[in-house]
């Protein structure tokens, strides 16, 4: 999945971990991806090598808890750390759904975007010779669709996150000065 329905998932998340900043939701919803691009630099992943480190099942498990381990000393609260785990396993959880990702194109002649052909699973359960898992979401239906889908979760996102901010800003002018 795309950043923007991973981004959906953090604006959620808000009103259950309000002490940490939206940033770091974000980030954390986004993690393994930041994770596959250093490793894609540094050559530890890649076309040939897969995505065992960033996206393998086994892996996403430990990244997770280390956020939550390292989020909840950082704000002293176990439920903000729980959260933010939880954000950054819900990329695997979106990513199983939606993955494998083929590159999408402009056909000019219907007119309209698409997926290209259809990829095998690309998510290993543990490393590279592990077995690999995905729905393929993506792999059937258009590149149009599946950004409305994430636009679409985007706001619903937003709105959890909105009704939030305009409740605590009620809550706020309530009380007594
Ligand atoms: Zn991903």
């Amino acid at each position: 999945m795309g950043p923007v329905g991973h981004f959906a998932v953090g604006l959620a998340a808000k009103p259950v971990a309000p002490k940490v900043p939206l940033g770091v939701l974000f980030l954390a919803t986004w993690l393994l991806d930041v994770l596959a691009i250093a490793f894609g630099f540094a050559g530890i992943e890649g076309a040939k090598s897969g995505i065992p480190w960033s996206h393998g099942l086994f892996m996403s498990v430990i990244w997770s808890v280390l956020a939550a381990i390292l989020t909840s000393s950082i704000y002293r609260k176990r439920r903000a750390g729980a959260v933010v785990g939880l954000l950054v396993f819900s990329h695997w959880v979106l990513d199983f759904v939606s993955h494998p990702i083929p590159f999408s194109s402009f056909s000019w002649r219907s007119w309209q975007w698409s997926y290209g052909h259809p990829l095998p699973s690309d998510l290993p359960l543990l490393f590279s010779d592990s077995p690999k898992v995905g729905l393929g979401l993506y792999n059937t239906i258009s590149a149009v669709e599946a950004t409305a889908l994430e636009f679409g979760l985007f706001i619903l996102g937003a709105t959890v996150y909105a009704a939030y901010v305009v409740k605590k800003r009620k809550a706020g002018r309530s009380q007594p000065a």
